[in-house]
């Protein structure tokens, strides 16, 4: 996959993969074996079939290939450009163990780009279906249930549309027009969005429940989970969701800091490759060593690439300073017993500014004034202990991914036919 120049990159927050051209995506396409039981199918969490699209693209017919897609995952413009294809279809291609795997996200990222498949709601069945949250699993419930007949009202707490895909992953990754083309397409399909608009405060989850006939909470895990340590208040420590909501669009300026961002997901180098957009020099540090860190393949290589430093097993234990932040103390981690343990020895990281990206969780407000007020809701695949609410996304997977999220969601949408076919809703 072509990309931007490294100093071209960390100057701005235009994507820095290019996408493949039409010869491109052809002679990629041209390297599939086309196995006869491919294993590419089954590495893929939303099961698209793979083989089918790649020799439609092999043919030139990109109309055919997206609609294949398509027929599994309502919405490749985004996982062509963030599933971790090496542990998913690409890692299962045959040619991944000889050679090199056909690039399967970069060919499903062309079709989403080159390809027409304009969906089409189907015929009104006059059910209504509310969504609460417009993450990548509630605009694929959407899509789904506009296709098959029902009314589809999402319900967004912010005023920005598309959930973790607009304020989390930065454009570099996952440019905003990608989500703006599928919203004003999910517009046009009658899809109705209530912006600002948060369940449980400006709406009652209870009064969804009465005025429409199935509710699905897709509210995802979109704030940081806090951590107690000595130092926490100082100036300059922020959580990763604060901080890609303030920081991640650009515009602003943090040049010449010193940042450090405690994590080893996606999370943490997306804030770390944002600081380093941001004008700072920044050091991941995280508490395992390399091959544990849970962030996709291509996200380290890009983030070593733009200059990021990264130093393994520490273990955050202090936040030095006066006021503002001047230094992070870390206990150094041993491995014993293939489990890693924190050592008495300690080391400390300059910093003026330190990102923590160590957990997520769901905002549990959305059950207010129902009888889950105040405690876990239950949900066992995608259902909820309440009677005609459904869950997908983030909040219902082990996975959380944007793939995993999609596969929910058309999951949870099956679920809600069935359940308003009549037929009970079991499993809690
Ligand atoms: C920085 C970052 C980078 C990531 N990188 C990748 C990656 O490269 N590849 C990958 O596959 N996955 C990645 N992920 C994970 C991926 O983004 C999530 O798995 C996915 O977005 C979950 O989708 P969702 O629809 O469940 O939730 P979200 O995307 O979190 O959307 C939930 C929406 O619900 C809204 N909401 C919450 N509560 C309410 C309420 N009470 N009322 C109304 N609205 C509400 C929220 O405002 C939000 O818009 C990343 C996550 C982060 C944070």
């Amino acid at each position: 996959m072509p990309l931007l120049p490294v100093e071209e990159r960390i100057k701005s927050f235009r994507e820095i993969e290019l996408g493949y051209s039409v010869e491109q995506a052809i002679k990629e396409a041209g390297r599939c074996l086309q196995c006869k039981e491919p294993l590419c199918e089954k590495g893929c969490p939303a099961g698209v079939e793979c083989k089918a699209f790649i020799e439609q693209v092999m043919l030139g017919e990109f109309d055919k290939a997206v609609a294949i897609i398509q027929e599994k995952n309502p919405l490749p413009c985004f996982t062509g450009r963030v599933c971790a294809e090496e542990v998913q279809c690409e890692g299962a291609c045959i040619l991944a163990k000889k050679k090199q795997a056909v690039a399967i996200k970069a060919l499903e990222r062309f079709v989403a780009q080159h390809g027409k498949n304009e969906w089409k709601a189907g015929k009104g069945n006059g059910k209504k279906v509310a969504i609460v949250g417009s993450g990548p699993a509630g605009m694929a419930a959407a899509v789904e249930l506009r296709k098959n007949g029902f009314s589809a009202t999402v319900f967004e707490a912010l005023p920005l549309l598309g959930g973790i895909l607009s304020w989390g992953i930065p454009g570099y990754r996952l440019g905003k027009e990608c989500v703006e083309r599928v919203v004003k397409e999910m517009k046009e399909n009658k899809v109705q969005f209530r912006a600002k608009e948060k369940v449980g405060e400006a709406k009652m989850l209870s009064s969804l429940m009465q005025d429409f006939d199935a509710v699905l909470l897709a509210i995802g895990e979109g704030k940081a989970k806090k951590i107690k340590l000595p130092g926490i208040e100082k100036q300059g420590i922020l959580y990763w969701d604060g901080f890609l909501q303030g920081f991640g669009r650009g515009g602003k300026s943090l040049n010449g800091k010193k940042a450090v961002v405690l994590g080893g997901g996606n999370t943490a180098i997306d804030c770390a490759r944002t600081l380093r957009r941001l004008g700072c020099t920044v050091t991941v540090a995280y508490r395992k060593n390399m091959p544990f860190m849970p962030c996709n393949k291509s996200e380290l290589v890009h983030a070593m690439e733009e200059d990021i430093e990264f130093k393994m097993q520490l273990a955050p234990q202090a936040f030095l300073g006066k006021e503002s932040l001047e230094m992070v103390r870390f206990k150094k981690m041993a491995i014993e017993k293939e489990r890693f343990v924190e050592t008495e020895e300690t080391e400390e990281i300059e910093a003026d500014v330190c990102v923590l990206a160590v957990g997520q969780e769901y905002d549990a407000t959305v059950a207010n004034g129902t009888e889950l007020q105040g405690k876990e809701i239950k949900i066992n695949g995608c259902k909820t202990e309440l009677w005609g609410v459904f869950a997908a996304g983030d909040l219902a997977n082990e996975e959380k991914t944007v793939v995993h999220s999609i596969a929910s969601a058309k999951k949870a949408v099956e679920e809600i036919e069935l359940y308003l076919e009549g037929k009970k809703q079991e499993g809690i």
